[in-house]
Protein backbone atom coordinates (compact mmCIF):
# COMPACT_ATOMS: atom_id res chain seq x y z
CA UNK A 1 0.00 0.00 0.00
CA UNK A 2 1.44 3.30 -0.92
CA UNK A 3 2.39 5.61 1.66
CA UNK A 4 0.50 8.99 2.38
CA UNK A 5 2.71 11.53 2.05
CA UNK A 6 3.26 13.53 5.40
CA UNK A 7 1.59 16.54 6.24
CA UNK A 8 3.38 19.70 8.52
CA UNK A 9 1.79 19.54 11.69
CA UNK A 10 1.25 22.87 12.37
CA UNK A 11 -0.74 24.04 9.00
CA UNK A 12 -1.73 20.95 7.64
CA UNK A 13 -0.13 21.67 4.17
CA UNK A 14 2.39 19.47 2.59
CA UNK A 15 5.98 19.07 2.92
CA UNK A 16 8.68 19.73 0.46
CA UNK A 17 9.90 16.50 -1.16
CA UNK A 18 5.56 16.29 -1.73
CA UNK A 19 5.79 19.50 -3.57
CA UNK A 20 9.01 18.22 -6.03
CA UNK A 21 6.92 15.27 -6.96
CA UNK A 22 3.47 17.50 -7.48
CA UNK A 23 5.91 20.00 -9.34
CA UNK A 24 7.26 17.03 -11.39
CA UNK A 25 4.03 15.68 -12.42
CA UNK A 26 2.74 19.03 -12.95
CA UNK A 27 5.83 19.95 -15.66
CA UNK A 28 5.35 16.48 -17.03
CA UNK A 29 1.60 17.40 -17.95
CA UNK A 30 1.98 21.03 -18.85
CA UNK A 31 5.01 19.73 -21.32
CA UNK A 32 2.31 17.21 -23.28
CA UNK A 33 -0.79 19.17 -23.21
CA UNK A 34 1.49 22.84 -23.57
CA UNK A 35 0.15 24.00 -20.16
CA UNK A 36 1.56 26.81 -17.46
CA UNK A 37 1.11 27.30 -13.98
CA UNK A 38 2.91 29.50 -11.78
CA UNK A 39 4.92 29.58 -8.21
CA UNK A 40 4.44 31.72 -5.60
CA UNK A 41 7.25 31.64 -2.94
CA UNK A 42 6.15 33.39 0.34
CA UNK A 43 8.52 34.03 3.14
CA UNK A 44 7.39 36.25 6.18
CA UNK A 45 8.94 39.27 6.82
CA UNK A 46 11.01 39.51 9.99
CA UNK A 47 8.79 36.22 12.02
CA UNK A 48 12.45 35.85 13.97
CA UNK A 49 11.00 39.29 15.67
CA UNK A 50 7.78 37.33 16.52
CA UNK A 51 9.79 34.17 18.20
CA UNK A 52 12.48 36.30 20.03
CA UNK A 53 9.91 38.86 21.51
CA UNK A 54 7.23 36.87 22.23
CA UNK A 55 8.50 33.09 21.85
CA UNK A 56 8.36 29.80 19.88
CA UNK A 57 4.76 29.15 21.07
CA UNK A 58 3.60 32.96 19.47
CA UNK A 59 6.08 31.87 16.34
CA UNK A 60 3.77 28.96 15.75
CA UNK A 61 0.74 30.92 16.00
CA UNK A 62 1.68 33.35 13.38
CA UNK A 63 2.51 30.75 10.76
CA UNK A 64 -0.80 29.12 11.35
CA UNK A 65 -2.67 32.30 10.81
CA UNK A 66 -0.87 32.84 7.74
CA UNK A 67 -1.23 29.58 6.33
CA UNK A 68 -4.88 29.33 7.47
CA UNK A 69 -5.46 32.62 4.69
CA UNK A 70 -3.92 30.35 2.13
CA UNK A 71 -7.10 28.17 1.38
CA UNK A 72 -9.58 30.91 1.22
CA UNK A 73 -8.02 32.00 -1.83
CA UNK A 74 -5.86 28.69 -2.97
CA UNK A 75 -6.98 25.03 -3.06
CA UNK A 76 -5.08 23.30 0.47
CA UNK A 77 -3.85 20.64 -1.50
CA UNK A 78 -1.63 23.30 -3.39
CA UNK A 79 -0.09 25.20 -0.52
CA UNK A 80 3.18 23.25 0.61
CA UNK A 81 5.00 24.09 3.98
CA UNK A 82 8.85 24.74 2.14
CA UNK A 83 10.56 24.96 5.17
CA UNK A 84 10.35 27.46 8.47
CA UNK A 85 8.41 30.61 7.83
CA UNK A 86 8.60 29.67 3.74
CA UNK A 87 5.55 28.46 1.78
CA UNK A 88 4.93 27.91 -1.60
CA UNK A 89 1.58 27.98 -3.36
CA UNK A 90 1.20 26.22 -6.85
CA UNK A 91 -1.03 28.28 -9.05
CA UNK A 92 -2.40 25.67 -12.29
CA UNK A 93 -3.65 27.10 -15.37
CA UNK A 94 -2.39 30.51 -13.84
CA UNK A 95 0.44 32.81 -15.78
CA UNK A 96 2.36 34.68 -13.45
CA UNK A 97 0.66 38.04 -14.33
CA UNK A 98 -2.58 36.37 -13.13
CA UNK A 99 -1.15 34.77 -9.71
CA UNK A 100 0.13 38.60 -9.24
CA UNK A 101 -3.40 39.43 -8.83
CA UNK A 102 -4.25 36.32 -6.41
CA UNK A 103 -0.91 37.39 -4.42
CA UNK A 104 -2.46 40.65 -4.07
CA UNK A 105 -5.74 39.58 -3.33
CA UNK A 106 -3.80 37.09 -0.49
CA UNK A 107 -2.08 40.39 0.95
CA UNK A 108 -4.51 42.77 1.21
CA UNK A 109 -6.16 39.86 3.12
CA UNK A 110 -3.59 39.37 5.62
CA UNK A 111 -3.69 42.97 6.05
CA UNK A 112 -7.08 43.64 6.79
CA UNK A 113 -7.94 40.59 8.85
CA UNK A 114 -6.79 40.76 12.56
CA UNK A 115 -4.20 38.32 14.02
CA UNK A 116 -6.57 36.37 16.52
CA UNK A 117 -4.61 34.89 19.87
CA UNK A 118 -6.84 33.06 22.54
CA UNK A 119 -9.66 35.43 21.03
CA UNK A 120 -7.58 38.39 21.75
CA UNK A 121 -7.18 40.41 18.84
CA UNK A 122 -3.44 41.92 17.96
CA UNK A 123 -4.82 44.68 15.36
CA UNK A 124 -0.77 46.45 16.17
CA UNK A 125 0.39 43.65 14.44
CA UNK A 126 1.19 43.80 10.72
CA UNK A 127 2.31 40.28 9.63
CA UNK A 128 3.30 40.71 6.08
CA UNK A 129 5.04 38.65 3.68
CA UNK A 130 7.51 38.95 0.62
CA UNK A 131 6.95 36.77 -2.42
CA UNK A 132 8.29 35.89 -5.52
CA UNK A 133 6.55 34.16 -8.70
CA UNK A 134 7.55 31.89 -11.42
CA UNK A 135 5.94 30.88 -14.25
CA UNK A 136 6.55 27.53 -16.20
CA UNK A 137 7.57 27.16 -19.26
CA UNK A 138 8.82 31.31 -19.18
CA UNK A 139 10.97 31.08 -16.42
CA UNK A 140 11.97 27.86 -16.25
CA UNK A 141 11.74 24.39 -17.47
CA UNK A 142 12.50 22.30 -14.60
CA UNK A 143 11.56 22.31 -10.52
CA UNK A 144 15.16 23.25 -9.68
CA UNK A 145 14.52 26.20 -11.90
CA UNK A 146 11.16 27.48 -11.12
CA UNK A 147 12.24 27.50 -7.68
CA UNK A 148 15.54 29.38 -8.30
CA UNK A 149 13.74 31.81 -10.44
CA UNK A 150 10.59 32.39 -7.30
CA UNK A 151 13.60 32.67 -4.75
CA UNK A 152 15.31 35.32 -6.33
CA UNK A 153 11.85 37.24 -7.29
CA UNK A 154 11.07 36.74 -3.13
CA UNK A 155 14.77 37.94 -2.39
CA UNK A 156 14.21 40.65 -5.05
CA UNK A 157 11.49 41.86 -2.52
CA UNK A 158 12.98 41.68 1.08
CA UNK A 159 15.74 43.93 -0.43
CA UNK A 160 13.22 46.41 -2.25
CA UNK A 161 11.81 46.79 1.30
CA UNK A 162 9.38 43.76 2.06
CA UNK A 163 5.63 42.95 2.33
CA UNK A 164 6.16 42.97 -2.16
CA UNK A 165 5.12 40.46 -4.55
CA UNK A 166 7.73 40.55 -7.51
CA UNK A 167 7.68 38.29 -10.83
CA UNK A 168 10.54 36.96 -11.42
CA UNK A 169 10.41 38.22 -15.26
CA UNK A 170 10.11 41.58 -14.59
CA UNK A 171 12.92 42.03 -12.46
CA UNK A 172 15.28 43.19 -14.91
CA UNK A 173 12.59 45.73 -16.20
CA UNK A 174 12.21 46.99 -12.30
CA UNK A 175 16.46 47.29 -11.80
CA UNK A 176 16.19 49.06 -15.15
CA UNK A 177 13.58 51.61 -13.88
CA UNK A 178 15.44 51.91 -10.58
CA UNK A 179 18.42 52.58 -12.25
CA UNK A 180 16.59 55.55 -14.80
CA UNK A 181 14.73 56.65 -11.34
CA UNK A 182 18.25 56.51 -9.74
CA UNK A 183 19.98 58.72 -12.65
CA UNK A 184 16.99 61.21 -12.93
CA UNK A 185 16.84 62.00 -9.28
CA UNK A 186 20.59 62.18 -9.31
CA UNK A 187 20.60 64.97 -11.92
CA UNK A 188 17.86 66.87 -10.58
CA UNK A 189 19.55 67.39 -7.43
CA UNK A 190 22.78 68.29 -8.78
CA UNK A 191 21.09 70.67 -11.15
CA UNK A 192 19.09 72.14 -7.89
CA UNK A 193 22.98 72.49 -5.83
CA UNK A 194 24.31 74.37 -8.66
CA UNK A 195 21.40 76.65 -8.85
CA UNK A 196 21.65 77.10 -4.89
CA UNK A 197 25.25 77.08 -4.32
CA UNK A 198 26.73 78.78 -7.44
CA UNK A 199 24.52 81.45 -8.44
CA UNK A 200 25.35 83.08 -5.15
CA UNK A 201 29.03 82.47 -6.52
CA UNK A 202 28.30 84.23 -9.67
CA UNK A 203 29.59 87.62 -8.37
CA UNK A 204 32.61 86.67 -6.90
CA UNK A 205 33.94 85.00 -9.35
CA UNK A 206 32.96 87.59 -11.98
CA UNK A 207 34.81 90.30 -9.66
CA UNK A 208 38.24 88.06 -10.03
CA UNK A 209 38.00 87.75 -14.30
CA UNK A 210 36.97 91.23 -13.96
CA UNK A 211 40.24 92.32 -11.77
CA UNK A 212 42.08 89.89 -14.10
CA UNK A 213 41.11 91.77 -17.58
CA UNK A 214 42.03 94.85 -15.11
CA UNK A 215 44.84 93.62 -14.52
CA UNK A 216 46.67 92.47 -17.69
CA UNK A 217 45.27 96.19 -19.40
CA UNK A 218 46.86 97.60 -16.56
CA UNK A 219 49.96 96.09 -17.28
CA UNK A 220 50.20 97.02 -20.49
CA UNK A 221 51.01 100.18 -19.47
CA UNK A 222 48.54 102.13 -21.84
CA UNK A 223 48.75 105.65 -19.57
CA UNK A 224 44.90 105.62 -19.56
CA UNK A 225 42.27 105.65 -17.30
CA UNK A 226 40.45 102.07 -16.80
CA UNK A 227 37.09 101.79 -16.04
CA UNK A 228 35.65 98.07 -15.17
CA UNK A 229 31.83 98.26 -15.19
CA UNK A 230 29.43 96.28 -13.10
CA UNK A 231 28.39 94.15 -16.35
CA UNK A 232 32.22 93.00 -16.27
CA UNK A 233 32.97 95.19 -19.50
CA UNK A 234 36.24 96.98 -19.49
CA UNK A 235 36.65 100.98 -21.19
CA UNK A 236 39.73 102.71 -21.82
CA UNK A 237 40.14 106.20 -22.52
CA UNK A 238 40.80 109.07 -20.82
CA UNK A 239 38.20 110.60 -17.58
CA UNK A 240 37.87 114.19 -19.17
CA UNK A 241 35.61 115.09 -16.15
CA UNK A 242 34.19 113.56 -12.88
CA UNK A 243 31.36 114.23 -10.64
CA UNK A 244 29.22 112.50 -8.02
CA UNK A 245 27.05 110.37 -10.46
CA UNK A 246 28.80 110.94 -13.32
CA UNK A 247 31.67 110.43 -15.55
CA UNK A 248 32.95 111.44 -19.24
CA UNK A 249 35.29 109.30 -20.65
CA UNK A 250 37.10 110.45 -23.65
CA UNK A 251 38.16 107.33 -25.71
CA UNK A 252 40.00 106.31 -29.01
CA UNK A 253 38.20 104.66 -31.27
CA UNK A 254 38.55 103.40 -34.57
CA UNK A 255 36.62 106.10 -36.20
CA UNK A 256 38.37 108.98 -34.09
CA UNK A 257 37.61 110.38 -30.71
CA UNK A 258 34.32 110.19 -29.18
CA UNK A 259 33.17 110.90 -25.57
CA UNK A 260 30.96 108.74 -23.42
CA UNK A 261 29.04 109.68 -20.29
CA UNK A 262 29.08 106.71 -17.56
CA UNK A 263 26.69 106.68 -14.92
CA UNK A 264 28.36 106.06 -11.60
CA UNK A 265 26.08 103.37 -10.76
CA UNK A 266 27.17 101.27 -13.53
CA UNK A 267 30.71 101.31 -12.61
CA UNK A 268 32.42 98.70 -10.54
CA UNK A 269 35.96 100.36 -10.67
CA UNK A 270 37.87 102.71 -11.86
CA UNK A 271 41.78 102.47 -12.09
CA UNK A 272 43.09 105.90 -12.75
CA UNK A 273 46.71 106.10 -15.30
CA UNK A 274 49.46 106.43 -12.97
CA UNK A 275 50.15 109.62 -13.50
CA UNK A 276 47.12 110.87 -12.20
P1 LIG B 1 13.14 38.04 6.68
O1 LIG B 1 12.16 39.17 6.62
O2 LIG B 1 14.45 38.37 6.06
O3 LIG B 1 12.58 36.74 6.18
O4 LIG B 1 13.45 37.87 8.23
P2 LIG B 1 13.05 36.66 9.15
O5 LIG B 1 13.21 37.09 10.56
O6 LIG B 1 11.70 36.12 8.77
O7 LIG B 1 14.19 35.65 8.78
P3 LIG B 1 14.05 34.15 8.35
O8 LIG B 1 12.99 34.00 7.33
O9 LIG B 1 15.42 33.68 7.98
O10 LIG B 1 13.62 33.50 9.72
C1 LIG B 1 13.02 32.29 9.78
C2 LIG B 1 12.87 31.93 11.25
O11 LIG B 1 11.80 31.02 11.40
C3 LIG B 1 14.08 31.23 11.77
C4 LIG B 1 13.52 30.11 12.67
O12 LIG B 1 13.95 30.34 13.97
C5 LIG B 1 12.03 30.30 12.57
N1 LIG B 1 11.30 29.04 12.46
C6 LIG B 1 11.49 28.06 11.57
N2 LIG B 1 10.55 27.11 11.74
C7 LIG B 1 9.75 27.51 12.76
C8 LIG B 1 8.61 26.95 13.40
O13 LIG B 1 8.08 25.89 13.06
N3 LIG B 1 8.05 27.68 14.42
C9 LIG B 1 8.57 28.86 14.85
N4 LIG B 1 7.99 29.52 15.82
N5 LIG B 1 9.66 29.40 14.26
C10 LIG B 1 10.24 28.74 13.23
MG1 LIG C 1 11.18 35.26 6.91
Amino acid sequence: MAEEPQKDYLTGFSLRDTLYLFLKELIADAKLNKGHFSILLIDIDHFKKYNDKFGHLFGDEILEYVADTFPLFFPKNNCFRYGGDEFVIVLTDKDPREAFYLALQLRHNMAERPFLLEGKSYNSFKITFSCGIAGFPSDGQTVAELLKKSDEAMYFSKRHGRDLITIASKMKYIRFRNMLLLFVSICVIFTALSTLYLFPLRKPIHRIIRNIRGIRITAEQTGLDIIILKNGDVLKGEILEETEHKLILKMHLTGGVGSLVLQKSEIAEIKYSPGK
